[in-house]
């Protein structure tokens, strides 16, 4: 019991905050309340995994709270309380998310219990706790990725129209000897600024690769195979000779393999990173803009840069169905990357009203929780059965 995460509770109101302790106590948390926003600090001393925040303070406005967690690189996730309008409570919610600080939810008061229930529930929350709870150093790292310690889950990607299973992005994990398995937030940041990405994504591609072709006979599958670059890779003139020739080896071909990379790793003189992306291209490979949206140069790097795909940000397509804005960045997106020929794939599609509303709005592809959640490849088969009985309901109205 000693390893149980924090809730940390900040808000102005006492009563509120005893209630939501319990609350937090029931679900198994430890729990840790300030009532002005001056003790932030305290708060983030213990390590919560998560902070439910009030906006609307007597001392601090909540969105200077946002912007202090944001410099903090809070690495919990964010609950966002109010009892202004959901127009409020959604600004503040792409506020924090456009500084990369994640937010599991959003509630107006007066807060019930289930809903503050569920947003703790979320399995999304087992992502901080192993970066909370363990230092990982780059040596332990160093031996992991030479251990062959990392473990890849796939999540499959859909088209929209039809519900055809077309893809899949391999996401790295880390089965850590001690710690258990690790997600990306626990490690991704520390493999790039400590020189170790390159071999990271290296023993990626190869476990992805292998993984792949030697399951592609018993899954039928012929879809594209997405692997995530870090933006070093757009460094490194030797890399589209070093995939290639990780593709010959399994026999795999390029055009089968998609690369993401962020608007972000572009860097400023993108000489370099252009020269990489264009062999990539030449030797068949695709390339899809990853959290398209996020970045600042979007326009200029779509119109000079040879790429296949459009990824929308869940961010913005998560925010989509009670936001305004968002939808109106989702669906410009989605008219943009066709326009210039790209295929277009929102990510972050966790229920049903999104899925239908993206359909209808045009959006070719699909990934997110509500289709599949990354899972091991040996699960893939059982999750394809389960999708064949669901998707012909969510494609009968013809679009
Ligand atoms: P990303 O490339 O944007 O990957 C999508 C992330 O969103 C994944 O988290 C995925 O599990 C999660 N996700 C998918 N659908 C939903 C949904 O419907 N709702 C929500 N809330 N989340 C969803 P994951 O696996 O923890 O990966 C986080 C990030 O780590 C990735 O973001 C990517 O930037 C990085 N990453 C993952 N694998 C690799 C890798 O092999 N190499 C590199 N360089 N980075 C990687
Ligand atoms: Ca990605
Ligand atoms: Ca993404």
């Amino acid at each position: 019991m000693i390893n149980r995460p924090y809730v940390a509770l900040l808000d102005d109101d006492v009563a509120l905050c005893v209630f939501m302790s319990k609350v937090a106590q029931t679900a198994g948390y430890r729990t840790l309340a300030a009532h002005d926003g001056r003790e932030l600090a305290t708060l983030l001393a213990a390590q919560p995994v998560l902070l439910v925040l009030d906006i609307a303070m007597a001392h601090m406005d909540g969105l200077e709270v946002i912007r202090q967690l944001a410099e903090a690189r809070f690495p919990g996730r964010l609950v966002i309380v109010s009892g202004h309008s959901a127009t409020m409570l959604q600004s503040a919610k792409l506020l924090a998310e456009l500084q990369d600080v994640r937010v599991a939810g959003v509630l107006t008061k007066p807060i019930r219990a289930e809903s503050l229930l569920a947003l703790l529930q979320a399995p999304e929350l087992r992502v901080s706790t192993p970066q909370v709870q363990h230092e990982i150093s780059r040596a332990d790292l160093a031996r992991g990725i030479e251990n062959n310690e990392l473990v890849l889950h796939y999540q499959p990607q859909v088209r929209l129209t039809d519900g055809a299973w077309v893809g899949v992005e391999a996401l790295v994990r880390w089965q850590h000897p001690q710690h258990g398995l690790l997600y990306p937030d626990a490690f991704i940041s520390l493999a790039e600024t400590s020189g170790l990405a390159l071999p990271l994504t290296r023993k990626v591609i190869n476990l992805a690769l292998e993984e792949c072709t030697r399951s592609s006979s018993t899954l039928g599958f012929t879809g594209t195979l997405s692997i995530n670059l870090p933006p070093v890779a757009m460094t490194d003139l030797t890399f589209p000779e070093t995939v290639v020739a990780a593709v010959a080896q399994v026999g795999c071909k390029p055009e089968k393999i998609m690369f993401e990379v962020t608007e972000t790793s572009v860097p400023e003189d993108p000489a370099k990173a252009i020269e990489i992306l264009t062999r990539l291209r030449l030797k068949g490979f695709a390339l899809s803009i990853d959290d398209f949206g996020t970045g600042h140069s979007s326009l200029e790097n779509l119109q000079h840069l040879p790429f296949s795909e459009l990824k929308i940000d869940l961010g913005f397509v998560r925010a989509a169905e009670t936001d305004t804005g968002s939808r109106l960045i989702v669906e410009s997106s989605i008219a943009l990357g066709s326009q210039l020929g790209l295929k277009v794939l929102a990510e972050g599609v966790e229920n049903e009203t999104l899925w239908h509303w993206l359909r209808a709005a045009g959006c070719e592809l699909a990934q997110g929780y509500f289709i599949a959640r990354p899972m091991p490849l040996e699960k893939i088969a059982a999750w394809q059965c389960e999708w064949e009985t669901r998707r012909l309901a969510l494609v009968s109205v013809p679009v």
